[in-house]
């Protein structure tokens, strides 16, 4: 190892992964000369360089995940910045399973799914957006119990987004993600629901009001938004709108 090499990893100053993975691959070189007999050093040394690129994968993916948990169910249920899409991942030859989606090349999707914590590459066409009852809803679920621990899990992952958003809306029907709109699908994911304007009756012509103060009236009480549903409490609803 020269010493550019142990200073870097003295200082933590690597300015990128693959200078840090080729000093922890001759730091293992060198430790193996010094002990050339030691099967304890050989094994080790195969087992850092492995953890390492691992490691190096999922900081690759997504270092606040990394840092919230390698691997576990805590690195799933924690909310990122930018948060990751909630999905439906399926996986060739397996069922539709609750996964986070980490980022999109192309038509392939990388996803770690629930309970499981496997990274995987995916289909795009084979994610889909989640909703509360799995896609396959008539699939046979082989490994049964590894699939209520993902669901579990997925669904703290909801809790959480809405204790930090105030809401979560699941897709109301099967939506495949598009690559090019996944910001607004996220966005989708925790926007505020909208809940049908509730509008009260209008004034009588029996209630002693002037023209002025109706005209107040009715423009407080006119929809923002035209297009959106109204509903009336009453049937005395005198078509005003
Ligand atoms: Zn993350």
């Amino acid at each position: 190892m020269d010493a550019g090499g142990l200073r870097a990893m003295k200082d933590k100053s690597y300015s990128s992964f693959d200078d840090f993975k080729a000093d922890i691959k001759e730091f293992t070189e060198l430790c193996k000369k010094k002990h050339p007999n030691s099967k304890e050093v050989k094994k080790s040394s195969v087992k850092l360089v492995k953890v390492v690129a691992s490691d190096l994968k999922y900081i690759k993916l997504c270092a606040q995940c990394y840092r919230n948990g390698i691997k576990s169910a805590n690195s799933m249920i924690e909310l990122c910045d930018p948060l990751h899409l909630l999905i439906w991942g399926k996986t060739e030859g397996f069922n539709y399973w609750p996964a986070k989606l980490m980022s999109v090349q192309g038509r392939k999707a990388n996803v770690i799914y629930f309970g499981e914590f496997l990274n995987a590459q995916v289909n795009v066409e084979d994610c889909l957006i989640y909703t509360e009852k799995r896609p396959d809803i008539k699939a046979r679920i082989v490994e049964y119990d590894l699939f209520k621990v993902a669901l579990k899990d997925a669904e703290k992952y909801i809790s959480n987004i809405k204790e930090k958003y105030g809401f979560f809306n699941y897709a109301e029907r099967i939506v495949h993600i598009n690559p090019e709109k996944l910001t607004e699908h996220c966005d989708n994911m925790i926007k505020p629901i909208e809940e049908p304007e509730i509008l009260t009756v209008p004034p009588s012509a029996s209630e002693q009001v002037d023209s002025t103060q109706k005209q107040n009236h009715w423009n407080h009480q006119l929809p923002i938004n035209f297009q959106r549903k109204a509903v009336y409490h009453t049937q005395e609803h005198r078509g005003v709108i």
